[in-house]
Order: structure tokens, then C-alpha cells, then sequence
């Protein structure tokens, strides 16, 4: 399926408008993520705060956990060794065992100190946790209208995209091939202008190089595409002058 497109100036010029328009949409879209990204940042930034904090809860719950096994073996230890005292025979044997109990509960109490030391911090964090989720919350049900209405803008303009690609796409499928791919290879060259009308006194329309007294009558009379000596662009006759462009985009030298 083809549409009817005139000229080949002229259909030239339209594409690039075409293309002109989509690239413009899809710096709009950009710029809407963008403005996404910043409406989004300080949840964002509040969730990397949770985030750390979480963190450091996990991990002081390991240490406490690893120091709750150290004092339980050391329980056991004091146990063992108060068993140990009843079987002594000798005051020296009572002497060695005493100084070694005395030694583990010194360090059994120190680990239950840590313990609570532990649990205190913990519970702390944990405060400081609830505070900040219920802070990422509130900025987040506070930007999520303004999300929303941006998205819903890019979901707008994202269809008004895809149906001007969809356009395009047909318009182009009219455009006769050769005058097609050259276009295309000065297009995806990045540049600004793959055609450009000649002025009305004869010069490219793009980079106002004057163009050859003979080639400004070709491009008046018959319609003929030139590519512009200076910057390389297609030049045509403005849309209503041109007639059916009949030549092979040429060289002007
Ligand atoms: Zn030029």
C-alpha cells in the first residue's frame, strides 16, 4: 500500500518534515523521562536510605546472633566447670578450676552486655526504619499524581509517534528508490537537512553556498535535485515551482 505523494521535490521535502516531526516527538518523550526521573529522586533517594539501613539491621542481627551462640556455649562451659568443682580432690585442683570459671563468666558477661548493647542499637535502627519507609511513602503518594499525569502525557505522545512512523513508513514506500536511499544516506548521517529548497536567488537552502548560475535553472525549470557542492544536502526547487524531478540527484561538479 502507497499513498499518492506528487513530486519528487516535493515528496522529498515532506518526508523530511515527517522526520523532522518524529525526531521532535522523540525528544519530547526523552525530555518526559527526564522530568520522570526528577520527580522520582527524592523517593528515590529515600529508598537508598532505607535501603542502607536495612542494611545495618541485618547485620547487626548477625552480630547478635553470633554473640548469643558465643555466650550459650559459654553457659555451658560455666556449667560443666561448676560440675567439675564438686569432683575436686585436691584445693589446688578447686584453685585452677575456680580461676578458670571465673575467667568464662567474666567473658559470658561481657558477650550478654554486647548482647543488650546489641538490641539497644537494633531497636534504635529499627525506629529510624519505620521512620524513613513511612517518609519514602509519603513523598511517593505525594509525587505519584504528577507521575502519573507525566506518563500518561509520554503514553499520549508515544501513539502519536508510532502512527507518524506508521505514516512515514507508507510515504516513503511511494518515494521512487533511488531518490529514496539517497535521501536516507544523508539523513542517518545525523544532519539536520537531507533537502533543502533553493533560495530565491540561487542558493542552497541550507548553507547559503550560491549554486552554479547553470544548475539554478535546471532546478527551476525541470525540476532537477542537485546535491549541494558546500554541505552535501539535496537541493530542490521550492514545492510549488518544482516539477517532476526527472534527473538523478547530481553533482554540480
Ligand atoms: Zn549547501
Amino acid at each position: 500500500m502507497t499513498v499518492d505523494t506528487g513530486p519528487i521535490s516535493s515528496q522529498l521535502l515532506e518526508l523530511q518534515d515527517m522526520d523532522q516531526q518524529i525526531r521532535a516527538i522523540r525528544d519530547r518523550i526523552e525530555s518526559f523521562q527526564g522530568q520522570l526521573e526528577a520527580v522520582e529522586e527524592p523517593a528515590q533517594q529515600l529508598a537508598e536510605e532505607v535501603a542502607a539501613t536495612e542494611i545495618r539491621v541485618r547485620d547487626l542481627r548477625l552480630e547478635e546472633r553470633r554473640l548469643r551462640l558465643a555466650a550459650e556455649e559459654k553457659r555451658l562451659r560455666v556449667h560443666r566447670l561448676e560440675e567439675r568443682l564438686n569432683l575436686v580432690r585436691t584445693v589446688r585442683e578447686e584453685a585452677a578450676v575456680q580461676a578458670e570459671l571465673g575467667l568464662v563468666r567474666r567473658a559470658l558477661d561481657q558477650e550478654e552486655q554486647e548482647v543488650i548493647s546489641l538490641l539497644d542499637q537494633i531497636g534504635r535502627l529499627e525506629e529510624r526504619l519505620d521512620e524513613q519507609r513511612a517518609g519514602m511513602e509519603e513523598v511517593r503518594s505525594a509525587v505519584a499524581p504528577k507521575k502519573q499525569e507525566i506518563r500518561a502525557q509520554q503514553e499520549a505522545i508515544r501513539s502519536e509517534a508510532a502512527s507518524l512512523e506508521v505514516r512515514r513508513g507508507l510515504f516513503a514506500e511511494g518515494i521512487e528508490r533511488r531518490y529514496l536511499s539517497v535521501y536516507e544516506g544523508l539523513a542517518k548521517g545525523g544532519r539536520k537537512l537531507a533537502v533543502a529548497t533553493m533560495t530565491d536567488d540561487g542558493a542552497c537552502g541550507s548553507c547559503f553556498s550560491l549554486i552554479p548560475l547553470q544548475l539554478q535553472n535546471e532546478i527551476r525549470s525541470s525540476g532537477r535535485l542537485v546535491s549541494c557542492e558546500a554541505c552535501g544536502v539535496i537541493v530542490t526547487a521550492p514545492p510549488d515551482v518544482a516539477t517532476d524531478g526527472l534527473t538523478e540527484p547530481a553533482s554540480q561538479t
